[in-house]
């Protein structure tokens, strides 16, 4: 088990080059260097993924769920005994810091495998009983082959996301990991060989979004797409998607609001906002990007929060003292600085950060960005309404709780929010009124995988996790009994 310098697609229970026989360079984010290459696969790559999890659907949905437990288990296992080999790979892809890979993005790839691998076990479906004339019961089957595409952020994480519940419900998958971070997909195709998972029943094809993943959503043998990405790509999905009347899971952008009352615990909301605004370069989806503070407590908050932002750390991703490792591109890095430009042409104070890091050595030309806090901006200009996913984040004062609420609710996103307050009936009040498909109240990335993810308005269509999930990659067919 270890990273190759040259990368396969995992199809039909093998792992082969792309038909073309081309490449793509894989960059380190943190070196800005060519490490490793990626198959640039395309349709005909697809095609033959496709075909093997059409010949597999067979057996693997009428497999024993005791199979599919044991095999998924087994997985998990796999990954977790081998969480310093991942952790790095996601690392050197890209760019975070060794101590999220390692106590993130690993442990819960293997907990999404564990988790979905026993929820199969307990998954159950409804009967519906119409007295003395019939009873109704529904079947949940699988829905054949279906396509998981993710992003780079959190990649073998949100990966793994998709693709066990869609293989715990008897489904066989085609799925493609973004270009950008492939290394960990990678990983876990030979963690699924070593588990011995049937051929044919899990494809794994990279390459590029607009190549190899339109490819996926494309081809009328997938019956359902499950997708984390941007809202625009989404977009793009759906429009090829809804005519050809595939089911669909849509995990979008966000640009989600944190709501901090005077009357909250003061540390703790300081702690979890720091978290909550630069986790991963603020490249989570759930990052809060807007900070709406009550008037009393905004200049104590700005003053504390500016100062710890300014002691973050940013650099080494390898270093046990990093907080902040690099961005997932140069592309990415200019986008995120151009959002900072534009906020100050839009009359926006850079409050700290706003800056590349000046790094030495190995890292000199890595894509490093200094944490950044920006005040004076409206709701409606650009900078508040659309998605920078970087380690940007904007405060501004309130003064009513109906006024926190117009700002929160005031963008096309609805994914998360975020509220600090000691009065629960408040916090409960807002929570009934935001806009949003997660709502946290005095924490924030507390997750419990049995709970409904997913988004509203441009954040998404759909849920993903527990029974959401389980039933996204089922097909429900009513039975009815007359007795
Ligand atoms: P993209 O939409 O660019 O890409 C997501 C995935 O889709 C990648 O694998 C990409 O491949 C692929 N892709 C791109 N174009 C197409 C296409 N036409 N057809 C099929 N697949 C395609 O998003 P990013 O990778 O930039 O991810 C960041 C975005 O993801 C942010 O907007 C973030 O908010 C969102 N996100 C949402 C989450 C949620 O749960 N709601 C969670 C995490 C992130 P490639 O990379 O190879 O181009």
């Amino acid at each position: 088990m270890g990273p190759d310098k040259y990368l396969k697609n995992y199809i039909d229970g093998a792992l082969v080059p792309a038909v073309s026989g081309e490449y793509l360079d894989n960059i380190t984010p943190a070196t800005a260097k060519v490490y490793s290459f990626i198959p640039d696969s395309d349709e005909k790559d697809v095609e033959r993924a496709v075909e093997a999890a059409e010949r597999a659907f067979p057996e693997w949905s009428n497999a024993d769920i005791r199979t599919r437990f044991r095999i998924l288990t087994r997985i998990a296992d796999i990954i977790e005994q081998n969480l310093d080999v991942f952790s790095r790979a996601e690392s050197i892809d890209s760019g975070k810091p060794i101590s999220m890979s390692k106590s993130v993005d690993i442990p819960r790839s293997q907990a999404n495998f564990r988790f979905f691998a026993t929820a199969i076990l307990h998954f159950s479906s409804e009967s519906h009983h119409i007295p003395s004339e019939a009873i109704n019961f529904t079947l949940r089957q699988p829905i054949g082959v279906v396509g998981c595409i993710s992003p780079w952020n959190l990649p073998l994480y949100l990966f793994s996301w998709k693709i066990a519940p869609a293989l715990a419900t008897g489904n066989c998958v085609v799925a493609k990991p973004s270009e950008m971070t492939p290394m960990t997909a990678y990983l876990l195709s030979k963690a699924c060989i070593e588990a011995g998972l049937p051929k044919g029943v899990l494809n794994i094809v990279h390459g590029l979004g607009g190549k190899a993943g339109q490819a996926i959503v494309d081809n009328p043998k997938i019956k359902a797409i499950s997708f984390t990405g941007g809202t625009n790509t989404g977009k793009k999905i759906a429009a090829i998607a809804a005519p050809a009347f595939k089911k669909l899971s849509l995990e979008l952008g966000g640009k989600n609001p944190n709501i901090i009352f005077a009357d909250c615990d003061f540390d703790q909301m300081m702690v979890d906002t720091l978290r909550s605004s630069f986790s991963n370069n603020g490249q989570i989806c759930l990052c809060g990007s807007r900070i709406y503070i009550e008037r009393p407590i905004y200049e104590r908050f700005k003053d504390e929060f500016v100062k710890r932002t300014s002691f973050l750390k940013v650099g080494d991703p390898f270093s046990s003292v990093t907080d902040l490792g690099a961005l997932v591109s140069q592309q990415h890095k200019e986008k995120v600085m151009s959002y900072i430009s534009l906020a100050e042409v839009e009359g926006g104070t850079i409050l700290c950060g706003g800056k590349e890091v000046e790094m030495q050595g190995d890292y000199e030309n890595g894509y490093f960005l200094r944490p950044t806090v920006i005040e004076g901006l409206p709701i409606d200009c650009r900078t508040n309404q659309e998605e920078i996913f970087g380690p940007v984040v904007t405060i501004a004062p309130f003064d009513t709780e109906e006024e926190a609420i117009a700002l929160a609710n005031g963008t096309a996103y609805g994914l998360s929010a975020t509220v600090w307050t000691k009065n629960i009936a408040k916090a409960n009040r807002i929570a009934e009124r935001l806009q949003a498909g997660i709502v946290w109240i005095n924490c924030w990335m507390v997750r419990d995988l049995r709970t409904p993810f997913g988004g509203m308005k441009s954040s998404g269509v759909g849920r993903e996790g527990g029974l959401e999930a389980l039933r996204f990659f089922t097909e429900p067919k009513n039975v009815c009994i007359r007795y």
